[in-house]
């Protein structure tokens, strides 16, 4: 059995891993797909250190220094069910798809999450070329253009106030015929003058000219009429949805919106079973909290296996 079982190939997992080998554990990582959510981004420049980078090149650094650490990797792997230890100090079990299983003393799960995305024609095409999901991380990009804003909860409206002070003009798009954000988050909304708020509207259609976006279409939900507006960014804020199904049974606490409930150390609710990154409670997904919230979680699970006898 390994000493520490990271699943989850992101941010999150290979700091947690890279701890834990530096402490001399016998780890290994477990993932769909290393590197995460990595893959699928274009420009990062909002990690200290680095001015610049790009995703699929950070996802190979990291894969480097896990390399260099002597950590196992099992790429490809989903895992599909975790058997917590029957006690403190026994050993718990990550059962995968096909049929294989890993044991631990510890696990540290890393899974991380995925957008809600809106599935309609244009979206996946215009992926980072105009369609975003992120406004910490690309809204300065928009800088001086304008931007639909696509989802009238708290984070869309967040996300709106925030757009509103760097780019051009923000329509923020609700499919209700209400904004459910917080009261303060509206106002405060409603009071910025290059802001324009539609409701009961569904978006139908991304635009672009093959290379960039440069409208949507939206339908009035009551009267039926469309409308084309032009702009030159869309960010999707209809919800993150934390990679947990798989746990729903192993009596691991989870969160109303599926995230994993751990403690500012990573802790969850079983003995032995640590947390990290966007599959978790964390407030504020980020690349930089993915991997604190990562190295966090190691070294509990470090002092874990130190303070715990094995059963
Ligand atoms: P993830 O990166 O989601 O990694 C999860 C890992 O778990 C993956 O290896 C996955 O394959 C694996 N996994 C999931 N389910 C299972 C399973 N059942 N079994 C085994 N493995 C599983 N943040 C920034 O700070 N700056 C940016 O510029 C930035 N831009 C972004 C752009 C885009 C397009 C996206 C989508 C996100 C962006 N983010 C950015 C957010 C950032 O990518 C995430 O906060 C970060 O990747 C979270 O790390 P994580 O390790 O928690 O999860």
């Amino acid at each position: 059995p390994f000493e520490v079982l990271v699943i989850g190939g992101g941010p999150a997992g290979v700091a947690a891993s890279i701890y834990t080998a530096r402490k001399g554990f016998r780890t290994a990582i477990a993932a769909e797909r290393m590197g995460g959510q990595l893959n699928d981004t274009l420009g990062i420049e909002n990690l200290p250190g680095t001015a610049y980078t790009e995703g699929p090149r950070l996802a190979a650094d990291l894969k480097a220094q896990v390399d260099s650490n002597g950590i196992e990797i099992f790429n490809l792997a989903q895992a599909v069910r975790l058997e917590p230890a029957a006690e403190a100090g026994g050993l718990a079990t990550v059962h995968f798809a096909g049929g294989g299983a890993l044991k631990a003393r510890s696990v540290i799960l890393a899974t991380g999450a995925r957008w809600r995305t809106l599935g309609v024609p244009g979206e996946a095409e215009y992926r980072n070329k105009g369609v975003a999901y992120c406004p910490h991380c690309d809204g300065p990009l928009f800088k001086g253009k304008r931007v639909a804003v696509i989802g009238g909860g708290n984070s869309g409206v967040e996300a709106a106030i925030d757009l509103a002070g760097i780019v051009k003009h923000v329509t923020l798009v609700e499919y209700d015929n209400v904004l459910r954000a917080d009261a303060v988050l509206q106002d405060k909304l409603r009071s910025m003058a290059n802001v324009e708020i539609v409701t009961s509207a569904q978006t139908t259609e991304v635009l672009g000219d093959s290379d960039r976006v440069n409208g949507m279409v939206l339908r009035d939900r009551d009267s039926g009429d469309e409308r084309r507006i032009e702009l030159e960014g869309v960010f999707v804020q209809i919800g993150l949805v934390p990679n947990t199904e798989w746990l729903a049974e192993s009596g691991l606490e989870l969160s109303q919106h599926g995230e994993i409930v751990n403690d500012i150390a990573g802790r969850t609710n079983l003995p032995g079973v640590f947390a990290a990154g966007d599959a978790t409670t964390v407030p504020y997904k980020q690349i930089v909290v993915a991997m604190g919230s990562g190295s966090k979680a190691a070294l509990a699970a470090f002092d874990y296996i130190i303070r715990t006898a094995p059963a």
